[in-house]
C-alpha cells in the first residue's frame, strides 16, 4: 500500500521490507540541501582487537536526519549522493567530523583508537582526492598512522590502475586502507593483491553463517590464515554472537566488528565508551 507524505510526496512501503522507499527526485532534492542544513551525523562503531583486548578503531558510519524523511539509513542514500557527485561534499564532511572525532578522543585518554571512514569510488577517482585527503589530516592535526579508509572491491575493479595509484599514495604517507564488505559477492584475490591494502574487512554475510554452516566455517578460517599470511590485519564485521567469538578467537582473527561488543554510537557515547568500558571477552 502507499502511503502519504504531506505535501513532499509519497513514502511507499514494500510489503517484505517494511522500508519506505521514498520518490527518487525528492530525496535528491533533499539531499542536496543536508549538508548545509547540517542534517547528518556520524556514529561510530567500536572494533575490539582480541589480542588485547582493547579498543582498535572505530568506524564512522554517516546518518541523514532529515526533517522530511525521517532518519534515512546510509544504503538508502548514498548510491544517489554518488550519482549526483553529492558524495564528494558529504565525504569530505565525513573525513573532517571523524579526524577531529578521533583527535579529541586521544587527547582525552591514554588509548589511541584508530578512525576508520568509508570512501565512494567517486571521491577516490574524483579531482586531487589524495590531497584533499592529506590537506584534512594537516587541518585536523591526526597523524596518517591513525586514519585507516575502507573501499570496497566491487567499486575499484573499474578503474583499478586509478585507485591503486591514488591508495598508493595516501599509504605511503602513512594511511591505512582496508578492504570491506570481503566475500560479499565476487572476490578476486589479484585484485586484491594489486591494491596497498593492510586490512581485510570480512563481510558480515559470511560471520552470519558461523552457527549452522560446516562448510563456510573452515573457509573463514582459511580466510583469517591467508589474509594474515599477506601481512594483513583481518576484521570480521557483524559479530553477533559468542559461539561466532569463539569460534573466531579459535582462528586468531584480529579484531571483532557487531552489535555483541556495541552498536554503532553516537560521538558522546562513542566517547564514554572507550574511556569506560572493560571487555568480558578474555
Ligand atoms: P559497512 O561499511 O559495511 O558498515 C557496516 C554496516 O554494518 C553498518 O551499517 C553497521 O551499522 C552494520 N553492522 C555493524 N555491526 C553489525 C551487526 O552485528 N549486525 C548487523 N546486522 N549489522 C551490523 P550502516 O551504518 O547502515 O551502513 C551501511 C553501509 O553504508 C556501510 O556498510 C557503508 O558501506 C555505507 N556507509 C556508511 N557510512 C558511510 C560514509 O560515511 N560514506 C560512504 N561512502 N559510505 C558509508
Ligand atoms: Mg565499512
Ligand atoms: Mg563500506
Ligand atoms: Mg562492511
Amino acid at each position: 500500500h502507499v502511503k502519504s507524505r504531506g505535501k513532499n510526496g509519497f513514502a511507499f512501503y514494500d510489503g517484505s521490507l517494511s522500508i519506505p522507499l521514498h520518490h527518487r527526485a525528492d530525496m535528491e532534492r533533499l539531499l542536496r540541501n543536508a549538508l548545509d542544513k547540517g542534517e547528518f551525523e556520524l556514529h561510530y562503531q567500536p572494533q575490539i582487537h582480541l589480542g588485547g583486548p582493547r579498543v582498535d578503531g572505530l568506524e564512522a558510519l554517516i546518518r541523514w536526519n532529515s526533517p522530511e524523511l525521517g532518519r534515512v539509513a546510509p544504503d538508502e542514500f548514498i548510491r544517489i549522493a554518488e550519482e549526483t557527485q553529492l558524495i564528494v561534499p558529504i565525504g569530505e564532511w565525513v573525513l573532517r567530523t571523524a579526524c577531529q572525532f578521533i583527535r579529541a578522543i586521544h587527547e582525552n585518554g591514554n588509548e589511541k583508537p584508530m578512525i576508520s571512514v568509508n570512501v565512494s569510488v567517486v571521491q577516490l577517482i574524483g579531482q586531487r582526492y589524495v590531497e584533499r585527503v592529506l590537506d584534512i589530516l594537516r587541518e585536523t592535526g591526526l597523524e596518517p598512522r591513525y586514519l585507516e579508509l575502507e573501499i570496497t572491491e566491487s567499486m575499484v575493479i573499474e578503474s583499478l590502475d586509478l585507485i591503486a595509484d591514488k591508495l598508493r599514495r595516501l599509504r605511503e604517507q602513512g594511511v591505512n586502507i582496508a578492504l570491506d564488505d570481503f566475500g560479499r559477492g565476487f572476490s578476486s584475490l589479484s585484485h586484491l593483491m594489486r591494491l596497498p591494502i593492510t586490512t581485510l574487512k570480512i563481510d558480515k554475510s559470511f560471520i552470519e553463517q558461523i552457527p549452522d554452516s560446516m562448510d563456510i566455517q573452515p573457509l573463514t578460517g582459511l580466510i583469517i590464515r591467508l589474509a594474515q599470511g599477506m601481512g594483513l590485519k583481518v576484521i570480521a564485521e557483524g559479530v553477533e554472537t559468542y559461539f561466532q567469538l569463539d569460534y573466531l578467537k579459535k582462528y586468531e582473527c584480529d579484531c571483532i566488528q557487531g552489535y555483541l561488543f556495541s552498536k554503532p554510537l553516537t560521538a558522546i557515547m562513542a566517547r564514554e565508551w572507550v574511556k569506560t568500558v572493560s571487555l568480558p571477552i578474555t
